[in-house]
């Protein structure tokens, strides 16, 4: 897969000590961006899933992953089997898209599907410039949601966090 890279020990990507990854390769070009450097697919390294499983693991205090961009959903296959091995360690599952819930739950890939389902919390949407806001935790502007995704799933609806 293709990552701009990860860090080992974020507070800023979600609830909690969090390994975040950040993918390379970005469709949605928002304006104003702050990671514009992810947006090209060809940029960043190529690194194995495995090996970012490996250093995902290697820190017995972290809470949880954190899949980031870039768009997480443009590598779903890889993303999803890092979610995997989280769950399997007992760490939660934040992943950040510019797709929206009902735009993923449409989609026929199995593999962004499987990422979806994988997921705890989901921060759905575009940045949308206008609707900026550094009022709200974890992200960027207001039109940004914050999913529960498993009762999102069950209920075929997109479900907010408390
Ligand atoms: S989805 Fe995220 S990484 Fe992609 S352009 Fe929008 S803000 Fe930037």
């Amino acid at each position: 897969m293709r990552i701009a890279g990860v860090v080992q020990d974020s507070i800023v990507d979600g609830v909690g000590l969090r390994f975040t990854v950040f993918t390379q390769g970005c469709p949605h070009h928002c304006e104003g961006c702050h990671n514009p450097e992810t947006h090209d697919p060809t940029g960043g390294s190529e690194i194995a899933a495995e090996e970012i499983i490996r250093q995902m693991l290697s820190n017995p205090l972290t809470d949880g992953v954190t899949l980031s961009g870039g768009e997480p959903f443009y590598q779903a296959g890889d993303c999803a089997e890092i979610a995997q091995a989280a769950k399997n360690a007992g760490l939660n599952v934040w992943t950040y898209t510019g797709f929206t819930f009902e735009a993923l739950i449409r989609s026929a890939d199995p593999n962004i599907l499987r990422l979806l389902s994988l997921t705890d919390v989901l921060v759905d949407g575009p940045f949308v410039l206008p609707q900026r806001s550094l009022n709200i935790k974890w992200r960027g502007s207001t039109n940004q949601r914050l999913l529960d995704v498993r009762r999102s799933l069950a209920e075929k609806k997109a479900i907010e966090l408390n």
